[in-house]
């Protein structure tokens, strides 16, 4: 299985040193800095197979001034910092603005295209903008945050309760389970596209370890006992915050019993039928495909598939 997963492996120096002494503002003015845009979950990318757009402050300094534009710190290339700036309150076409930088693309359409380091580089700045935008007031007393560590913590600005708000991470597992067949246990949200199985997942909830989650996901999605679990690789997911934690599986065969509310179809397949899956854009044998690309639950079932 290829390590590490798509949208992870950032060689990029995270900086932590820097973020408790700096300011992000001054940082993206460094005349060698880099910065990452996002505009309300798109980001631009040019060329053909795309590259991530980065631009710097003599391109987009006196947009961020006027919008007041989010920033975060997200590490230092060698001296020069690299910082991702939120420029959704600037109006533009659904497509996104015309800063001359490319084309503005969801990450989740352009991921598996891009290089691996831009991939892994905009899932970071997507995830911690995301989580920036989402997290503006105190979840303990419900007073706005002020923004510390570069971007990276929001303090409550009520003295009396001060409580350090740190960037979400929703921990999920996802688990391909097998039986002593070889075949593979598949199944269907109902709010997927027609046709496309995949792993089963869920999140791992409070008092749980992850192999006590996959057995209760895998158990309450199918109706299938999970004799063990194997810890495989994860996957950062932002989209919007979760940590996907892959597992392998195996199980008795007994024959699934979807929920029909979360799943609404679970079945074993042969090695052979899922070789006959498609593409979303070109299903396969009964209009079944797997999963996209560029997904841990891809790769998990790719794995099992060359086995
Ligand atoms: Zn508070």
């Amino acid at each position: 299985m290829r390590h590490p997963m798509l949208y992870g492996g950032l060689e990029l120096d995270r900086a932590h040193g820097l973020r408790h002494a700096s300011d992000p503002l001054a940082l993206a003015r460094h005349p060698g800095a880099r910065i990452c845009l996002y505009w309300r979950g798109r980001q631009p990318v040019t060329g053909e197979p795309p590259v991530a757009a980065l631009t710097d402050w003599a391109s987009v300094g006196s947009l961020i001034d006027s919008l007041a534009a989010p920033l975060v710190l997200l590490g230092q290339d060698g001296e020069a910092p690299v910082v991702a700036a939120d420029i959704s309150g600037l109006e533009a076409p659904e497509d996104g603005p015309d800063l001359g930088l490319g084309r503005w693309v969801m990450l989740r359409s352009a991921g598996g295209t891009l290089p691996r380091q831009d991939a892994a580089l905009l899932a970071y700045a997507r995830g911690i903008l995301i989580w920036r935008e989402r997290t503006r007031f105190c979840s303990v007393c419900g007073q706005p945050l002020t923004v510390a560590d570069a971007g990276h913590c929001g303090k409550c600005s009520d003295d009396t309760c001060g409580a350090p708000h740190f960037p979400r991470t929703d921990s999920a597992i996802i688990v391909l389970v097998t039986d002593p067949q070889g075949r593979a246990l598949l199944g269907r949200q109902p709010v997927w596209a027609p046709g496309m199985y995949s792993c089963l997942a869920g999140f791992v909830e409070p008092g749980e370890t992850l192999e006590e989650a996959v057995a209760r996901e895998v158990w309450e999605e199918a109706g299938i006992r999970v004799r063990s679990a194997r810890y495989v690789a994860s996957q950062p997911w932002p989209f919007p915050s979760s940590l996907m934690i892959g597992f392998m599986a195996t199980a008795d065969g007994e024959e699934p019993n979807p929920d029909r509310t979360e799943i609404e179809d679970a079945r074993w397949f042969t090695r052979a039928e899922v070789s006959r899956f498609g593409e979303a854009s070109a299903p396969g044998e009964h209009g079944r495909f797997l999963p996209s690309r560029d997904s841990i639950s891809r790769a998990l079932i790719q794995h099992w598939l060359e086995g």
